[in-house]
């Protein structure tokens, strides 16, 4: 691309300076289309791997694309992975650099899913800790942690409790220097009935992972 026009003499002629000027200022507003600086090809792009169609073989996910791309747009996806398309690109590529390909392709596949096996096994390691803590005889505070396992946001869950339960909500810091939602009142069990139906953003949080503990006041104290 632009072999032809780095070829030519540089625009010093004053015949051709003008023309040149606008080429470079303006590309392709006045006489060569070749010139236009974008091709007016709408580039499609991947909704699983977010990169161009064209890239989805170089991402870890190439698996996914094509099962979505094929529910997306089988034409397009005739284009890209249908017998011939495959044909007329393997053709192009060595025995030995397909089966790289295909390798490393599944290679990087296998470390994706692997990945999201390992993101799922530390959800399921999770716990949520609800705490029932005993300020005074009369007054309550019940925290919440572990949310942030489940990619709950602590700061919209204690909106949507403090909203819940009209009292105070807040995110702060625990003992162990963890962030967790703590709530004013005595609201585990409901909090947990919440977690339980997925209510607003508590979503996600298998039940077995929820569990209450108590917190209660030493007596004498
Ligand atoms: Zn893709």
């Amino acid at each position: 691309m632009g072999r032809k026009n780095r070829g030519q003499s540089p625009p010093r002629s004053a015949a051709t300076g003008e023309a040149l000027d606008g080429a470079i200022n303006v590309a392709g507003s006045s006489t060569e289309p070749i010139k236009e600086p974008t091709p007016p090809m709408k580039v499609f792009y991947c909704q699983v791997c977010t990169f161009p169609l064209e890239y989805c073989e170089f991402g870890s996910s190439l698996t996914k694309c094509k099962e979505w791309l094929k529910d997306e747009d089988e034409d397009l996806y005739n284009k890209y992975y249908s017998e011939e398309a495959l044909a007329a690109k393997i053709g192009t590529l060595s025995v030995a650099a397909q089966s790289a390909l295909e390798q490393s392709t599944s290679k990087a596949e296998a470390k994706a899913s692997a990945k999201a096996t390992l993101a799922l096994q530390k959800k399921l390691a999770s716990h949520i800790i609800i705490k029932r803590i005993e300020r005074t005889k009369r007054k309550h505070v019940t925290s919440i942690s572990g949310l942030e396992a489940f990619d709950i946001d602590l700061k919209k869950a204690a909106k949507q409790l403090a909203g819940k339960f009209a009292t105070g909500a807040s995110v702060s810091k625990n003992a162990a220097g963890l962030e967790e939602v703590v709530v004013q009142g005595d609201v585990a069990d409901d909090v947990r009935s919440m977690i339980e139906k997925g209510d607003g953003v508590l979503k996600g949080i298998p039940k077995e992972n929820v569990e209450i503990v108590e917190d209660k006041k030493k007596k004498g104290e």
